[in-house]
């Protein structure tokens, strides 16, 4: 049963006012075979490995048998999804609860395609294994880089069907994270329900995720403060790892600062700030250069649901606000400097660090190179074997940069220390995805799958197996695109 399995429930957010969730139960499947099991996450969270990569556990992550001690409820939230307010809830996903780990961490273990829901709208509720298998292996990828993401427990084929442009085989999900709470959650808590109610939900989100402010005379504000602290640090870290989320709506941005929601992501082969790979973003909303300022935005709609509680008359509430929201430009500005020194080799500032980085990345962008092995070239000192070094401008560069890291008083040594760990050798390229993702929708050979996601849990171990993964992407790649909601 669920204790000798590891399990332990607890299920703090039936506890937050009954608009915010549904209780429902998943849908059971025909066929629950288990194709993917983390066991390394697994013990992390005390999880009983050797139970669970059963047909007992299949029958848990398909959602066919509940532990005992789950609640099993499906979220309602609200967002911004490109600009436009709508109403949402978790319509194809239901929260199982919150486990409890053996040094007392909390964390949300969610199933994802496991049936409609009363936010279902017009879905089916489902999932196909392509997409699942697609955020199982970037989420914990993401993982392996030092991004706070939700993680990947499992993955099941159900045995059915579902029905998308083509027949595709089912799957469903289970994720990990430190919550679902998304900015969305507090817009439809301002939108829907009443102030006491959104208090409430404040409160708990503190509790949660920044009790350390709990005793603060201004708690909302800390909130505020904590959250857009979290989201420069993490919108900073995918700008340096050459990560697009691709649909970064409201109700994907989550408070506790992990990435969330893993549909139409990709990570840059060519370095341009336009990159787009979601078929749906036809404006470029969420390109990879504009994610800092979308996170802004983002940023801007939660602070908005906070007005009520940050002071009574609104004209305070609203400067308040103003003032917390002005910091995120240069509080981001200093996480993705400070990432962007780590990445050239150097420990200490100086003034023209920013100018000397923006160079690089206007050469790398005039000269079409790639992002992740321009850094592992600088990192191995062999820039000389790639085309950047026969563009002009770039010895230029070189010079400046040499002579740069000699100002700081380390050893070069240590100078590329810091480069190894802070420039991966292998990321999740798209060709690559696609390669394991065709054999094993379409052959459930999972060999290739397997081998990518070892090298992909080592990103900057800098070995010749990593190599296999570093190569550019094929021409046939230029024209790559991303879908959500499959
Ligand atoms: P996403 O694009 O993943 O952020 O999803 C946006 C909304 O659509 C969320 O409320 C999802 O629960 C819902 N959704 C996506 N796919 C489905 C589906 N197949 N069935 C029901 N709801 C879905
Ligand atoms: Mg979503
Ligand atoms: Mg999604």
């Amino acid at each position: 049963d669920g204790q000798q399995m590891g399990w332990h429930f607890d299920n703090s957010y039936l506890n937050l006012p009954n608009g915010l969730y549904t209780l429902v139960k998943p849908t059971p499947v025909t066929a629950p075979d288990l194709v993917l099991f983390n066991e390394t996450l697994a013990a992390t969270l005390g999880l009983n490995a050797a139970a669970l990569n059963t047909p007992e556990g299949a029958a848990i992550f398909s959602g066919n048998q509940l532990p005992s001690g789950t609640a099993s409820l499906a979220q309602a939230y609200a967002g911004h999804q490109f600009g436009h307010f709508v109403l949402l809830g978790d319509g194809r996903a239901v929260l199982l609860g919150e486990h409890m780990t053996p040094i007392g961490k909390r964390f949300d273990i969610q199933l994802k395609g496991s049936g409609t829901t009363p936010y279902s709208r017009r879905g089916d509720g489902r999932a196909a294994l392509g997409p699942m298998l697609r955020e199982y292996l970037i989420s914990e990828a993401m993982n392996a880089l030092g991004i706070p993401t939700s993680r990947s427990l499992a993955v099941v084929t159900t045995g059915e069907p579902v029905l998308r442009e083509t027949q595709l085989e089912g799957a469903v999900l289970t994720r990990v994270a430190a919550s679902h709470i998304r900015v969305g959650t507090f817009q439809y808590a301002a939108a829907r329900l009443s102030q006491e109610d959104l208090r409430s939900l404040a409160d708990y989100t503190i509790q949660r995720h920044y009790p350390e402010i709990s005793s603060s005379d201004e708690p909302y504000l800390c909130l505020l403060q904590s959250v857009i602290h979290q989201q420069a640090s993490l919108v900073a870290q995918w700008m340096l790892a050459g990560f697009i989320h691709g649909v970064m709506n409201t109700d994907n941005m989550a408070i506790s600062g992990e990435t969330i929601d893993y549909g139409p992501c990709a990570f840059m082969d060519t370095y341009h700030p336009g990159t787009v790979f979601s078929s749906i973003d036809h404006g470029g909303r969420y390109a990879y250069g504009n994610q800092p300022s979308i996170a802004g935005w983002n940023l801007a709609r939660f602070a908005e649901t906070l007005l009520p509680l940050l002071h009574l008359k609104k004209e305070t509430a609203i400067t308040t606000a103003q003032g917390a929201l002005e910091k995120y430009a240069s509080v981001y500005q200093q996480h993705w400097l400070r990432g962007m020194r780590s990445k050239l080799g150097l420990f200490n500032e100086e003034d023209q660090d920013e100018s000397l980085i923006t160079r690089l990345l206007s050469l790398v962008e005039t000269h079409k190179e790639d992002y992740t092995n321009t850094f592992v070239a600088l990192t191995h000192d062999k820039t000389t074997e790639t085309s950047l070094s026969t563009q002009p401008g770039f010895s230029d560069w070189l010079a400046a940069w040499q002579a740069r890291r000699k100002r700081q008083p380390y050893l070069i040594n240590d100078s590329q220390a810091l480069m190894h760990q802070s420039n991966p050798a292998v990321i999740p390229r798209n060709h690559h995805v696609e390669q394991v993702l065709e054999a094993a929708v379409h052959h459930h050979d999972f060999q290739g799958f397997h081998r990518f996601l070892e090298a992909l849990s080592q990103p900057y171990a800098h070995t010749s197996s990593q190599q296999t993964y570093a190569d550019p992407p094929p021409p046939s790649f230029k024209r790559y695109r991303t879908f959500c909601g499959t």
